[in-house]
């Protein structure tokens, strides 16, 4: 759930609770923190840790998202005194409010310069500062979409010095490139999102990143714009940082580009098909980055991720020798294309059990809307802080 700057968390949740309501998943939420005032600090998340909405996702940046450090670290503090977890973007946003210029100068506006604005680099020195920080307050995060070696580097170095940080990464990352970024057409626009996707052969790298396990969770960050319509309109973009610019074309300059995939219903047969068909990763695997691992981090330990007495009854048959071209018109998204279009998939889900009961069978909806649960997260043991602080002065202890 989105928080915008100027407003309260308030402004927003309502309406997006009200969405999930209709969810024919089980769900919770991440709540994103773009204003940290005393009120949304002190009272409003306090408010909401207690109705267990218990994860802050954070940005260091995007005009409408970003915060400043002295900003991170009062939500860093603050989710400690709570027992919340955080998780973060990390880009810096200087520096690719300082590429921007350049490109847009030289008349550089195609989506593949999308990737040149933000190379490794810039996330690579986000994720540094950000777990540095992290580990200033002693919160635990988790960061997201980690894209390329040299920021997931920066979290196996942390963790082998005993910091609470983990490292999220997507399909988009492990199978697509700036080969896709590249294609004629404005198509490039197709998979222009943040981190952005990197030179062909880093995905491998990613790859042996999730099987060393300093990548441990793949989502999906769904976040979907039509091709036919956002995506090529240079006045839809809440995130033209630098200036949104139109084309001589009229298409979109780069930075004027709506950020995001759509992935959510795709995320498991890609990351099967990619992972496990294809013996990159094995099967237990696959279960702990879809599943197990999401639910440790964020609270749902013993209840999903897992079969066990107790735990709820939520499963998915597959077929490993199915296969499938992925066409969108397959898809049940309202977005008007998907990255993976023609892509050959090997291994296909046949039936999805939710709670004990046929959710999808075969490709059918069958759980009706609404018969989704809101999952209410409790205090949980991997959120709370590992009792190191430099010099022994509890900062964020002292308020
Ligand atoms: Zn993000």
């Amino acid at each position: 759930m989105p928080q915008w700057k100027g407003h309260p968390i308030a402004a927003t949740a309502a309406g997006y609770e009200a969405r999930a309501r209709a969810s024919r998943a089980d769900y919770s939420f991440h709540q994103i923190i773009t204003d940290p005032t005393p009120d949304v600090l002190e009272r409003e998340v306090p408010a909401l840790v207690a109705r267990g909405i218990r994860s802050l996702k954070v940005f260091l940046t995007y005009d409408p998202l970003r915060l400043t450090d002295g900003q991170f670290l009062e939500v860093l503090a603050t989710a400690r005194r709570l027992g919340a977890f955080v998780t973060v973007h990390c880009e810096n946003y200087d520096a690719i409010g300082w590429r921007i210029r350049a490109l847009l100068e030289a008349g550089l506006t195609d989506p593949l310069q999308h990737a040149w604005a933000r190379p490794p680099v810039v996330e690579r020195e986000a994720t540094h500062r950000a777990i540095a920080l992290a580990e200033l307050v002693d919160q635990p995060i988790q960061v997201f979409h980690v894209s390329c070696d040299e920021a997931a580097e920066e979290i196996a170095r942390a963790r082998a010095r005993g910091v609470k940080v983990w490292g999220e990464t997507c399909p988009q990352y492990l199978t697509l490139s700036t080969d896709d970024l590249a294609k004629p057409d404005f198509e490039g626009a197709k998979v222009v999102c943040s981190p952005a996707l990197r030179a062909p052969g880093e995905s491998e790298r990613i790859w042996a990143r999730i099987r060393e396990g300093t990548l441990d969770v793949v989502s999906s960050d769904h976040c979907g714009f039509s091709f036919a319509t956002a995506k090529r309109d240079p006045g839809s973009s809440g995130y033209g940082q630098g200036g949104a610019k139109a084309r001589p074309d009229g298409m979109p300059a780069f930075n004027a580009i709506p950020n995001g995939v759509p992935g959510i219903e795709t995320r498991l047969p890609v990351l099967f098909s990619e992972g496990v068909s294809t013996g990159r990763i094995d099967l237990p695997t696959f279960v702990r980055l879809t599943s197990t691992n999401a639910a440790r981090l964020f609270g749902l330990a013993g209840r999903k991720g897992t079969l066990a007495p107790g735990a709820d009854a939520d499963l998915v048959l597959w077929n490993p020798d199915a296969e499938r071209a992925l066409t969108n018109s397959d898809l049940h998204h309202a977005i008007d294309y998907t990255p993976w279009e023609g892509m050959r998939l090997k291994g296909l889900p046949t039936m999805t059990i939710r709670r004990g009961e046929i959710a999808v069978r075969d490709g059918q909806v069958l759980a009706e809307p609404g018969s989704g649960r809101f999952l209410a997260r409790g205090p949980y043991a991997l959120a709370t802080p590992s009792g190191r602080v430099p010099d022994g002065f509890d900062a964020a202890a002292r308020r």
